[in-house]
């Protein structure tokens, strides 16, 4: 019998305890990530959204950065959202100075891009390029104080767009949402995550 994977979610800041919740009802198991040594027993890393130079910094002051820089180099798999996105990204346009990324993803975002008049909104997401299950069904997805992405490299794959700007993104065993997936009963992108743990 394959062991039940253990998926650890990174919880120095923000929406963290949703997507345990999330990933627990797709029968994995999960682990706060808040310590090096946390990495050590799992076998792919969520990001949350939140606040990515404020995550930026506790990773560093923490001497996380590092270690999960190596992990993802080695090939774990990842999922950003919102601020995890950021943080996964290669690029961040409007960060603070001294935040820092993984470059886990070959794109460029932009923080809080779609301007403070829409600061929240939902769409419906076409998934039908996302390889999920029951694909026609739209996906309702909460974005919060998203990012924009504004430029990817060849090796990733749009699964999903909101009027022409990528929003769900894979590039290898990684990938990431502008938007806020967890807070959704709808567990098709957790899901489609797992494929590449299970
Ligand atoms: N605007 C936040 C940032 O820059 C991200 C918002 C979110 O994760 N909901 O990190």
């Amino acid at each position: 019998m394959v062991a039940i994977p253990t998926v650890g979610v990174l919880a120095l800041q923000g929406a963290f305890a949703r997507h345990a919740k999330a990933l627990e009802a797709c029968g994995v198991t999960t682990a706060e990530v808040r310590r090096p040594e946390h990495l050590d027993g799992v076998d792919a890393l969520v990001l949350p959204g939140g606040e990515s130079s404020t995550m930026s910094m506790l990773l560093e002051r923490g001497d996380l950065f590092d270690p999960v820089a190596k992990r993802l180099a080695d090939g774990m798999p990842a999922l950003g959202t919102c601020a995890g996105m950021i943080l996964l990204s290669s690029e961040i346009l409007d960060g603070r100075p001294d935040q820092r990324c993984f470059g886990a993803v070959d794109i460029s975002v932009r923080r809080n891009a779609y301007g403070r008049q829409v600061d929240s909104f939902e769409a419906d997401l076409d998934l039908s390029s996302a390889g999920v299950d029951d694909p026609t069904v739209p996906f309702h997805a909460s974005f919060i104080r998203a990012p924009v992405v504004e430029r990817r490299g060849e090796g990733v794959t749009v699964l999903a767009e909101v009027d022409g700007r990528p929003v769900l993104c894979a590039s290898g065993p990684v990938m990431v949402a502008a938007f806020h997936p967890e807070l959704s009963d709808d567990l098709r992108i957790h899901r489609r995550f797992l494929e590449e743990v299970l």
